[in-house]
């Protein structure tokens, strides 16, 4: 039988794919890579933005629709879309059904993200890359919410 496989946001586990171009390192997590079950992934890099990048937020817009702009009005949706559906590819050939993604990300948050305005408030609600998982019926964990025992 083969190995269950996780996704897992590469900013996690030490790269520098951050929109500032840093990581946010958790030396928990990084105790997962000898399992050899992680592959780190980046939607936003994936789906075709730069690092190091502006910052993003999601903003609702009152016809229900959502868009992804950047803190200078750049309209992001395309990528953030881009990237969620090939990470949605990735977990179906490699038979994911867990994930940890970075918490708070207009792409990998889950239960929470920033509101939109920029000013560091949070409201309810999920990444792009997340919502898409969720959808298709993909465990989203966090690094505030993970366990090790759900993971190896
Ligand atoms: Fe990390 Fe996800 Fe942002 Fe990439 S898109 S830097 S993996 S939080």
């Amino acid at each position: 039988m083969s190995k269950e496989m996780y996704l897992i946001s590469a900013c996690l586990l030490g790269i520098n794919c951050r929109y500032n171009g840093t990581s946010s390192r958790i030396e928990e997590l990084e105790r997962l890579i000898d399992s050899g079950r992680l592959i780190p992934i980046c939607p936003e890099v994936l789906g075709g933005l730069d690092t190091p990048r502006e910052p993003c937020e999601i903003i609702n817009q009152a016809n229900g629709s959502l868009k992804v702009m950047s803190e200078s009005d750049l309209d992001c949706t395309s990528e953030f879309k881009n990237g969620a559906q090939k990470i949605l590819e990735m977990a179906e050939v490699c038979d994911v059904k867990k994930v940890i993604l970075k918490a708070n990300s207009p792409s990998c948050g889950s239960g929470y993200i920033y509101d939109g305005t920029f000013s560091s408030k949070l409201i309810e609600g999920d990444g792009l890359t997340s919502k898409l998982l969720l959808e298709n019926d993909i465990e989203v964990y966090n690094e505030t919410n993970w366990e090790s025992g759900d993971f190896i």
